[in-house]
């Protein structure tokens, strides 16, 4: 008999930052739809009530049969909430149940293991899963960090813009402490970057050394096109894929394959 192939299991990667607005979402739609260009087999999941990252790939969260509410709550199982997605990812889409979702979990025992447990069956079908958070540090974000290998924090290089980094990696350093060793920061990703403004190279020169964190390379430069791209369902890989936004969040992926 031929030697059994070690069964791959997907990395989890959960991108969060309790600030709203810092490109989480579109930081999830383009590294997925980056790592699904590299051949990579992509999940992504959405974590937050407000459905942005189901709405900007195309999907009315209000037609979707099962949800990413059911699955946590236990009320469906996770394979029959996938959709497949037209940027080569499949999706488990959120709706706005989910900010429900949240007060039913808090007073189950083991309440932070709930997205561990019910990714469980697909993670053999996927290289990648990413993990959209909302902007808070709720149950729904402690699922999330429970549940990943590694966390992404998306950062615009704005002044103020690190305020509640310190909150997030106290928060970070109880879950690896208490609910999940293997999680491992992959670093602060520079998003919005204007090259031309100094203000901006400031903070991205100071931003790593002041959290002792790796800072993901090249900074995700700002421009319109991510404004345009989840209009169509699509991310910018695609409406604009030679743009330096899609350019930028390819490097990245391709940065972060080795570490995964
Ligand atoms: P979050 O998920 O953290 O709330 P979003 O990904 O929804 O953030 O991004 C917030 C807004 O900023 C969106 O309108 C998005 O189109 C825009 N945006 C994201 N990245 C960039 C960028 N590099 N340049 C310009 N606008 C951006
Ligand atoms: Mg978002």
């Amino acid at each position: 008999m031929p030697p059994r192939k070690k069964a791959s299991r997907a990395r989890i990667v959960a991108v969060a930052n309790q600030k709203g607005g810092v490109a989480k979402t579109t930081s999830v739609a383009s590294l997925g739809a980056a790592f699904a260009e590299l051949g990579r087999r992509v999940l992504l999941v959405d974590l937050d009530a407000q459905a942005c990252l189901t709405f900007s790939l195309g999907i009315d969260p209000d037609a979707v049969d099962a949800s990413i509410n059911e699955v946590l709550l236990g009320h469906g199982d996770v394979t029959e909430a996938v959709l497949e997605c037209d940027d080569g990812v499949d999706l488990v889409p959120s709706t706005i149940d989910l900010a429900g979702a949240e007060a039913q979990l808090l007073p189950r025992p083991g309440r932070e293991y709930a997205l561990q447990s019910a990714l469980e069956p697909v993670l053999a079908s996927y290289d990648v899963v990413l993990l959209d958070c909302s902007p808070s540090l709720g149950v729904l974000t402690l699922n999330a960090l429970t549940a990943s290998d590694g966390l992404i924090i998306p950062m615009p290089c704005e002044m103020l813009s690190h305020r509640g980094v310190g909150q997030l990696l106290d928060t970070v350093a109880d879950v690896k402490r208490i609910l999940n060793k293997r999680l491992r920061i992959l670093g602060i990703l520079p998003t919005m970057y204007d090259g031309r403004s100094n203000h901006a190279r400031e903070v991205l020169a100071d931003v790593g050394q002041r959290y002792d964190l790796p800072v993901l390379e090249p900074p995700i430069p700002k421009t319109v096109r991510f404004a345009e791209a989840p209009g169509v369902g699509r991310s910018i890989l695609t409406t604009a894929r030679s743009s330096k936004g899609a350019m930028a969040y390819r490097e990245v992926a391709e940065s972060l394959l080795p570490r995964l």
